[in-house]
């Protein structure tokens, strides 16, 4: 690994963006400095540094009003491109509405089990439905699968998984006596980050989850996680630290949504594991509120 002050700067703010973490304390460099390098380090090797561009202007978006995501189950996800929505066709499965319908979250993981509903079902291994107790208080949703959770069909498993075992223990909850699962139940190739579409034809499955599991609390790991369900870009920097209300439609009670780092982002970053226990402590305050 280089020893490169610069190379070792640029890997860590890499990082911390891919974390969705734009918020930087910098004592040494100004932040056009880190800009630039952050640029020069991604640009092909042999190409000519590009301009760095000026700071975006207007509201920070961390001072938003906090408004849930009010987005019918299928609807189209902003940015994404529709898909072609044949309810009920073997080719794509039985359609959102159809899935709201479903009786039982056995049902539902059934005909997740053979969902055609998008890309995904042509590189998974196993479809990874999520798995807990179905009455649990507190509802664990992360990004996607990745390649263990592929492999063996289920959630949050390998060392993020026991990551996350224990940092539930330390706040009080059994893994057992929690359900937990993704916003996406197959893996993007290469883990790669899930797309729009995918999102979208996937949501229905979530929502019927957390509508017959009916959560006291959701907890969010990671920004993907908490940015989809929140239905904004605000970085989990900013989203984390209070509680949310994850409201997919109006008529939609809500649930309290608390985001916070992903295990797996703790492993490269130990200096967060204090936040994370935080955040716990809210979701254990915020369920015994309810
Ligand atoms: S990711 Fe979701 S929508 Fe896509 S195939 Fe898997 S279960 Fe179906």
């Amino acid at each position: 690994m280089s020893g490169d002050p610069k190379e070792l700067l640029r890997r860590y703010l890499k990082q911390r963006r891919e974390l969705g973490d734009d918020e930087l304390v910098l004592d040494r460099h100004t932040p056009a400095e880190v800009r630039a390098a952050v640029a020069e380090g991604e640009r092909p090797r042999g190409a000519a540094p590009q301009p760095v561009p000026p700071p975006p202007r207007g509201p920070d978006p961390g001072d938003a009003p906090e408004r849930p995501l009010h987005r019918r189950a299928g609807a189209p996800v902003p940015g994404s491109t529709p898909m072609p929505q044949a309810a009920d066709s073997p080719a794509r499965g039985i359609g959102a509405d159809a899935i709201r319908l479903l009786p039982t979250l056995d049902a539902v993981r059934d005909v997740s089990l053979g969902c055609p509903r998008c890309r995904l079902a042509e590189t998974r291994r196993h479809v990874v439905f999520g798995e807990g107790d179905p009455n649990a208080e507190i509802m664990v949703v992360g990004e996607a699968p990745g390649e263990e959770e592929d492999r063996t069909g289920r959630p949050f498993v390998g060392k993020a998984g026991k990551l996350l075992d224990l940092l539930l223990a330390t706040a009080g909850f059994e893994r057992e006596r929690v359900y937990v699962c993704n916003v996406l139940k197959c893996r993007p190739p290469q883990n790669r980050n899930p797309k729009p579409d995918e999102v979208e034809a996937c949501s229905p499955y979530l929502l019927r989850q957390v509508e017959m599991v009916k959560p006291r609390v959701i907890v969010a790991f990671g920004a993907f996680a908490a940015q989809t369900l929140l239905g904004t870009d605000t970085s989990i920097g900013k989203l984390r630290g209070r509680v949310h209300l994850y409201q997919p439609t109006p008529e939609h009670e809500g649930v309290p949504l608390v985001p916070t780092y992903h295990p797996a982002a703790l492993l490269r970053n130990p200096g967060w594991v204090r936040a994370v226990w935080d955040d716990l402590q809210r979701v254990r305050s915020t369920a015994d509120r309810a």
